[in-house]
């Protein structure tokens, strides 16, 4: 796996990352858990794998970006999202109050 260079596409999305602040770093295994394994992906896109998943079910059983777009919720996520603009944000429709790293 060579997604972690900034210059390759969203490693859950697929689609482009565009340069400045509509990215974020996730954690596969949370920071919490001891991680330290960091992608880059769009903020919408980061902020859908916490709204489905806590950081224990991230360390136990996605820590894989393979195991995060086979997640039921999140490939539903990853076809919404394929029909949107690269720099496309929905604070309302995927973000739920719980924020983490
Ligand atoms: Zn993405
Ligand atoms: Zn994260």
């Amino acid at each position: 796996m060579a997604e972690i260079d900034g210059s390759d596409p969203c490693p859950l999305c697929g689609r482009p990352l565009p340069a400045g602040p509509a990215t974020d770093w996730h954690h596969l295994v949370p920071r919490s858990h001891g991680g330290k394994a960091q992608l880059r992906l769009h903020k919408i896109c980061h902020q859908a794998i916490h709204a489905h998943l806590s950081e224990a079910e991230l360390a136990r059983d996605f820590a894989t970006i393979e195991a995060l777009r086979a997640h039921p919720g999140i490939a539903r996520f990853i076809r919404w999202v394929a029909r949107r603009p690269a720099d496309y944000q929905d604070r309302s429709k995927w973000t739920r109050a719980r924020r983490g790293s």
